[in-house]
């Protein structure tokens, strides 16, 4: 990795964006909430239609093209993201879907991680191939000679997860960013689980998508996405006759990006906090003898990978993982965890300030049909846990010891239905 990958900050990045004022010298933006756009001249208008004139100007068209309140959120995530330019999107399913949509002719063709978030899985491998004709191999990215072999002549991209849900495998960005480059593709890397954590631009990826709705939001109250990557490349997603933002319409609406610029500012101190109780608690189950995936642990596989791609001093990240026996024995954990301990919610969805816990399996990655959830790895007793921030740290740590003492996973019997467990 280069040098000046590892000096990267975010958060520097970010304090160096334009502080933007609200219309009357108010400390937060204003929102621009005006779905249309005066222009002084009529002769104007031709130029904005034609893309010669757009918001780098400060002339703005229509809603659903750019808007000044979304457009400021974006440079902030480009800033975050050290690409060119972003721009949002009213989900990170949107974001994902414009993106490839972009890339890819009708016909044409995708090569992607076998671990990867159901949704998007489910887009590539059911919904494209009916609607665009546009296919995918899905390939083991760890083996690169599979990667390799699996790019076609029309291949345009290669998708990948920074840190891959709900596995935390790490992707080689490096090589893989060599592989597809050398095919003459794009490097596409959702890095929803690792904001500020990695940066995937610095690391080859060409493109980098994120659903907002997670940690970047972080209150899951407002879903969200975001695509960055050069201006070229997001100009064209606006353009006006083969634009796929603008012509399938998923872009933010103004007042959810006002919102999330409210978030930004706290992202690093979250990150920070997320990361450092995901870790705390992987070690101490480790020491517990407890199966768990964590890639700030030196026994995972990726650990050195990760730790070469990271940006000093915002950890591994907040999600962490617990491989339980069975299917019934996490549910149990779950139950007990919610329902009986207050640790935090059974939910899909990651990045709350409150713990979030599934089964993977069962939820989020149950897209993935038997054969490629075990051709990922991922067992049926996987609990999936996106670390909050909140309470107390050692009171929670209780909580999760005694959910697991009491579903019998720290060896002993599970404790019977309302039966005591000492706390
Ligand atoms: N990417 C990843 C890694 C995700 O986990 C998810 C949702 O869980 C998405 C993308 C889709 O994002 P959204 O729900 O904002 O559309």
């Amino acid at each position: 990795m280069s040098e000046s990958a590892k000096r990267f900050d975010p958060l520097q990045a970010l304090s160096r964006t334009r502080h933007e004022f609200g219309e009357h010298g108010g400390v937060n933006l204003s929102v621009e909430a005006s779905t249309t756009f005066t222009v002084l001249s009529p002769e104007t208008m031709p130029s904005l239609f034609e893309g010669r004139k757009g918001p780098e100007e400060g002339c703005y068209l229509y809603g659903r093209h750019f808007n000044p309140t979304v457009y400021v959120l974006g440079r902030q995530l480009a800033a975050i993201e050290a690409t060119e330019a972003a721009y949002c999107t009213s989900s990170g399913m949107g974001a994902i879907a414009a993106t490839l949509m972009q890339l890819c002719r009708a016909g044409e063709h995708l090569v992607a991680a076998n671990t990867l978030y159901g949704g998007t899985f489910a887009l590539m491998k059911d919904y494209f191939p009916r609607t665009t004709g546009v296919t995918t191999t899905f390939v083991n990215i760890e083996d690169l000679a599979a990667v390799e072999a699996a790019f076609r002549p029309n291949t345009r991209a290669l998708y990948v997860e920074t840190v891959a849900n709900p596995t935390l495998a790490v992707a080689d960005l490096p090589r893989l960013a060599e592989i597809a480059h050398r095919h003459g593709a794009k490097l596409v890397v959702d890095n929803t689980f690792s904001p500020m954590i990695v940066t995937p631009n610095l690391h080859g990826a060409d493109i980098v998508i994120h659903s907002l709705t997670k940690f970047i939001n972080g209150a899951s109250d407002i879903i969200a996405g975001a695509v960055c990557g050069s201006n070229e490349f997001v100009g064209s997603l606006m353009d006006l006759h083969t634009g796929s933002l603008m012509l399938l319409g998923p872009t933010m609406d103004p007042r959810m990006a006002f919102e999330i610029t409210l978030r930004l500012p706290h992202l690093a101190l979250r990150m920070k906090e997320h990361s450092a109780r995901a870790m705390l608690f992987a070690e101490r189950l480790e020491a517990l003898g407890q199966r768990v995936v964590y890639p700030g642990l030196k026994s995972h596989p990726h650990h050195a990978r990760l730790a070469a791609l990271c940006n000093d001093d915002y950890g591994f990240g907040g999600i962490l993982g617990i491989d339980l026996e069975t299917e019934a024995q996490a549910n149990a954990f779950m139950r007990t965890l919610q329902n009986d301990e207050n640790f935090g919610f059974l939910a899909v969805s990651l990045g709350y300030f409150e713990t979030l816990m599934s089964l993977s399996a069962a939820s989020t990655s149950s897209e993935l049909g038997d054969a490629a959830l075990d051709a990922a790895g991922i067992r049926r007793g996987y609990v999936r846990m996106s670390v909050g921030i909140t309470g107390n740290v050692e009171e929670r740590w209780q909580q999760l010891e005694r959910a697991l003492r009491r579903v019998g996973a720290l060896g002993g019997r599970p404790a019977a239905a309302g039966e005591a467990v000492a706390r």
